[in-house]
């Protein structure tokens, strides 16, 4: 259900706009269907009475998503259940059963495979789901697919869809962590070695190697009137853009109010990186990116803070249309999904 970013895919054709020929050709939802393609998961009838059942699947592709040289197994089998988790939270659900197909090379040894389910263990204990299947192939390359399955009260699901104009658009916790440890996993031998020798160098590898799903925070959300929701998987910028084509508005964001990971300003002390870029399109934060009325951002930031100690930044406005980004000196530029040179200057 829940797209990689375009760059995953290699086709000509970007990857959002293979889903949407793929939603042109799949017939209408069907009968139980209440959200099919095209949100962070489906939401389908067949729960209990009271409830809805939310279906997410999520793949980590060896060569595209990760790489085995950098990754030890145990993180990529935590990351492999979180970030289908993370799909699932954003819909205001619960996770409750995961399964998971693998496709291994020849030469993966068998210890690998244990310490890949070890930590998809650990995942599944921290958000208490139970793994429950999957399969196994040789393939050309390894392949980690995972299906998590969830349960949210019947039409309480939080969609992409609910933007309304004049709603404001927040983001919980801080944005590009994970993109600044890729950049620190695959600095050269001595630049990685200082960067790992600092906190900040190592809490942004941990960013990238233990995201967290926010789970109990998209409760929260939901609860304190959040009108739409997702996770942010891509970066902020491209997954705004899918948040506002399926409320069929638009957006302004102040990229002052935009919460930049402060690790990465040390980071950019020593390696060449721009933290607002990184902030806007590193993806793999697994942040929460909602909408709220106006007179519902304060509850609920009090709300987070109390109950889970994350902040929540109020980042822009739902607009009728147009994607705008306003620059600290209070000009409005056009906020591309992609094409991000114009923010590395300064
Ligand atoms: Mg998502």
């Amino acid at each position: 259900v829940e797209p990689a970013g375009p760059s995953h895919l290699g086709f000509p054709l970007g990857e959002d706009q293979l889903v949407a020929a793929i939603r042109k050709v799949l017939s209408a939802n069907g009968p139980g269907v209440a959200v099919g393609i095209g949100d962070d998961a489906a939401v389908v009838k067949g729960g209990t009475v009271l409830t809805d059942l939310v279906l997410t699947t999520d793949m980590l592709v060896e060569g595209v998503h990760f790489d085995r040289a950098l990754s030890a197994p145990r993180d990529l089998g935590h990351k492999a259940i979180v970030v289908n988790v993370s799909d699932v939270a954003a819909m205001a659900a619960s996770a409750r059963y995961a399964l998971v197909s693998l496709a291994l090379t020849p030469e993966v040894e068998p210890a690998w495979v244990m310490e890949l389910y070890g930590g998809m263990l650990t995942a599944c204990d921290e958000y208490a789901l139970s793994l429950v299947g999957g399969d196994l192939s040789r393939g050309g390359q390894v392949v980690i697919g995972v299906t998590v399955t969830g349960e949210v009260e019947r039409g309480r699901g939080v969609l992409r869809s609910g933007a309304q104009v004049g709603d404001r658009i927040v983001v919980t916790g801080f944005l590009g962590a994970s993109a600044g440890g890729l950049v620190v996993a695959r600095a050269p031998g001595a630049a990685r070695v200082a960067a790992l020798s600092t906190e900040w160098g190592r809490e942004l590898l941990r960013a990238h190697e233990r995201p967290v799903a926010r789970v109990g925070e998209a409760r929260s959300l939901a609860q304190a009137g959040a009108t739409a929701m997702m996770d942010i998987s891509d970066g902020l910028a491209k997954d705004l853009s899918r948040l506002c084509k399926e409320s069929r508005i638009g957006a302004r964001v102040e990229l002052a109010e935009v919460p930049v990971a402060p690790q990465l300003e040390e980071l950019a002390r020593v390696i060449r990186a721009n933290p607002l870029t990184l902030a806007l399109t590193g993806g793999e934060d697994y942040e929460l990116l909602a909408t709220l009325g106006p007179q519902s951002v304060a509850p609920a930031r009090a709300a987070l803070a109390e109950r889970f100690g994350v902040p929540l930044a109020d980042v822009g406005e739902i607009i009728e249309e147009g994607f705008l980004a306003v620059e600290p000196s209070g000009t409005e530029v056009p906020l591309e999904p992609k094409g991000w040179d114009h923010f590395e200057r300064g």
